[in-house]
């Protein structure tokens, strides 16, 4: 069995039905985004196919993890779990010994807030959580087209897409979003300036 059958053999275990064929669409999405961007596809693929490796936990159990390893990022992780099952994710591939490379368990740990550093791959799995033949919300398809035409205008378009939602549910926006939005359009404007 290739690693990839093996990756998914085990997510079928972990996750809902629903939630194992939006992490195909994901890796699939991401693989065709990194080939478009020159970004290493089977990375991609697999970066996709794990990024929500933690996400059917409980908010106790991902709460529990967070604290013993020292994986929150800001006290709103303490009011919003959900939003650590990104770096739970990571550190659980990591310690189980599936994931060693530092850039997927980088785009799996990041994928749910965002993160100023974030590289290529990162941007590109942020994205294709989005836009994955599955989602069908108001605007999936203008994303869809941004995404394809620039990494950082998808990614910024994604993340606008979260923010509009919070604010206009009164809600908490995590400082690290806040952050990952002000440093792309750093990167944008430098890149506008050339
Ligand atoms: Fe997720
Ligand atoms: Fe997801």
């Amino acid at each position: 069995m290739d690693l990839t059958e093996g990756y998914k053999e085990m997510l079928k275990k972990r996750l809902t039905p629903k939630r194992y064929t939006h992490t195909i669409g994901v890796a699939q999405t991401a693989a065709k985004l990194a080939g478009m961007y020159k970004v290493n596809v089977t990375k991609a693929h697999t970066a996709g196919l794990l990024h929500d490796y933690a996400k059917d936990m409980s908010n106790e159990e991902l709460l529990d993890l967070a604290i013993e390893n020292e994986l929150m990022t800001d006290d709103l992780d303490v009011i919003m779990p959900q939003i650590l099952h990104g770096a739970v994710g990571a550190f659980l591939l990591e310690r189980e010994g599936i994931v060693d490379d530092p850039d997927i368990l980088a785009a799996i740990r990041y994928h749910t807030t965002g993160h100023p550093d974030m590289n290529d791959l990162a941007k590109i799995i942020y994205i294709a959580d989005y836009i994955e033949p599955g989602r069908d919300f108001k605007g999936v398809e203008k994303m869809r087209k941004v995404a394809y035409r620039s990494l950082e205008y998808g990614m910024l378009s994604g993340l606008d897409h979260t923010l509009m939602h919070l604010i206009h549910s009164a809600a908490y926006v995590h400082p690290l979003s806040i952050a990952t939005r002000n440093r792309l359009i750093e990167q944008l404007n430098i890149k506008h300036c050339n």
